[in-house]
C-alpha cells in the first residue's frame, strides 16, 4: 500500500511571501492589509510557484511510492482564496491532484504518513503521521529541518 503525503501549499508549494512582498509595494494598500494581507482580494489568484515545487511533487508522484493530496488552510475571510487555490493547482498541476484536495483548519485529524508544511499553524503541530518541517520559519526567522524541495526528495526517495 502507497503512503499518503498531505501537502501544505502556501510556503510549500506557494511561494506567498514573494506574493505578499509584491502586494505590499502598492502605495494605496491599507493599513488593515497591510497587517492582513492573506486578505487583500485575489492574493490568491495567481502567486507564483515555490522554487523546485514542480518538481519535486512529480518525482514523488513518479516514484509510485505515495499517495499525495493537498492540506491547505485558504483564508477564512477572504472566501474567494478557495476557489483560487483550488484553479492554481490545476494550473501548475492538472489533474494530478483531482479531488485530492483537502481544505481544512484542522490538519490534526488527517490521517496519514506524512505532512509536508511549513508552519505548526492550523492543526499541523498536531498531525497524527510525521511531520516534516518545510522551508522558512517567518515567526522564528530560521529555515526548517527540511529547507527546500531537494531534501525532502532526498528524505522520501
Ligand atoms: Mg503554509
Amino acid at each position: 500500500m502507497k503512503k499518503i503525503i498531505f501537502i501544505d501549499m502556501d510556503g510549500v508549494l506557494v511561494d506567498f511571501g514573494k506574493q505578499v512582498k509584491k502586494a505590499r509595494e502598492n502605495p494605496n494598500l491599507s493599513d488593515r492589509l497591510k497587517n492582513h494581507p492573506d486578505q487583500i482580494p485575489n492574493i490568491f489568484k495567481n502567486p507564483p510557484v515555490y522554487e523546485g515545487a514542480i518538481e519535486g511533487v512529480n518525482q514523488l508522484y513518479s516514484s509510485n511510492l505515495y499517495d499525495l493530496f493537498i492540506a491547505t488552510s485558504p483564508a477564512w475571510f477572504n472566501p474567494m482564496s478557495f476557489t483560487h487555490k483550488r484553479l492554481w493547482i490545476e494550473k501548475y498541476f492538472g489533474q494530478l491532484f483531482k479531488k485530492k484536495m483537502i481544505i481544512t483548519h484542522r490538519k490534526d485529524l488527517l490521517i496519514g504518513d506524512y505532512l509536508i508544511d511549513d508552519r505548526l499553524a492550523n492543526g499541523a503541530k498536531d498531525f497524527k503521521g510525521k511531520l516534516l518541517r518545510f522551508g522558512y520559519d517567518y515567526e522564528k526567522k530560521t529555515w526548517n529541518e527540511y529547507r527546500d524541495w531537494d531534501s525532502i526528495i532526498k528524505y522520501l526517495l
